[in-house]
């Protein structure tokens, strides 16, 4: 009887996670996500807005164009994409925006429905519009492959007990947007931080060099930027690495995925 029990406890638990799951755009793979699009989009706008209202927007016009130029062309990358492979739906609710931000940090991310802020710290390791063409289009590979939603669905989980997110930010309004800025490794202590997974990097790195590529940048450029992230490491690690992790692995696989990336690119 207990076995029995046991059983139907496992197949219960089994079936609620399955419900749970929504499957990546682009690879198929399943994912945890108790989180609905609509309210990862709400609170997105709501957190990012208050982002921008605390932090100063670089002076420099040529590098702030820059930003914006790199976008702009990764948008009409990712939307052409998605167009031709008939998910546009998973882009409802997008609301881009391309920014750049004064502050020293080597960061760079995108929040849901496409706010992209990338800090002129990074910009000596990006060193040129190509090399910001890789971060650009990894951050924006991890929006449109919803990870935040399955990282932030993990989160409620491990650190509120499971609760909705809607809820928590009712009763838990602190704890909640500090779990959400340990997504992207702004203004937290180092050790808080949640970084993405070794799946969740693999993904964003395979289509960002496909977004890359048909936005006219030269996909091999990526090599060398993780490259020059990695040596950056030193004893206190950027916010960019402690959010993307990275190890040698890493750079063999981009390399093996360059020629069927290479197929879209066009100069
Ligand atoms: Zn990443």
């Amino acid at each position: 009887m207990k076995k029995l029990q046991t059983g139907l406890f496992a197949l219960l638990i089994a079936a609620l996670l399955f419900q749970s799951c929504s499957l990546v755009p682009l690879t198929g793979r399943r994912q945890l996500s108790l989180v609905s699009d609509a309210d990862m989009l709400s609170t997105s706008f709501v957190q990012y807005g208050q982002f921008m209202k605390e932090n100063k927007l670089s002076t420099n016009t040529a590098q702030t164009n820059m930003v914006k130029q790199v976008g702009r062309r990764i948008q009409n990358a990712v939307t052409t994409y998605f167009a031709k492979n008939n998910m546009s739906q998973d882009l409802n609710g997008f609301a881009w925006e391309f920014n750049l931000i004064e502050n020293k940090e080597v960061n760079a991310w995108c929040m849901p429905g496409g706010k992209v802020v990338v800090y002129s710290g990074i910009l000596p390791v990006t060193q040129n519009e190509t090399g910001l063409a890789v971060v650009m289009g990894h951050e924006i590979a991890h929006a449109v492959a919803k990870h935040s939603n399955e990282r932030m669905s993990q989160a409620l989980v491990t650190q509120l007990g499971g609760q909705v997110l809607a809820e928590a930010l009712q009763q838990k309004p602190q704890q909640t947007q500090q779990i959400w800025m340990s997504l992207f490794g702004v203004g937290v202590q180092l050790g808080a931080v949640l970084p993405y997974n070794r799946l969740q990097e693999s993904e964003a790195d395979h289509l960002g060099l496909i977004f890359m590529a048909m936005a006219g940048y030269d996909p091999n450029a990526s090599i060398e930027f993780w490259q020059r992230m990695s040596q950056n490491a030193g004893t206190k690690p950027p916010e960019f690495l402690s959010t993307h992790p990275t190890d040698e692995n890493r750079i063999q696989k981009i390399k093996s995925e360059i020629p069927e990336a290479m197929k879209y690119y066009k100069k």
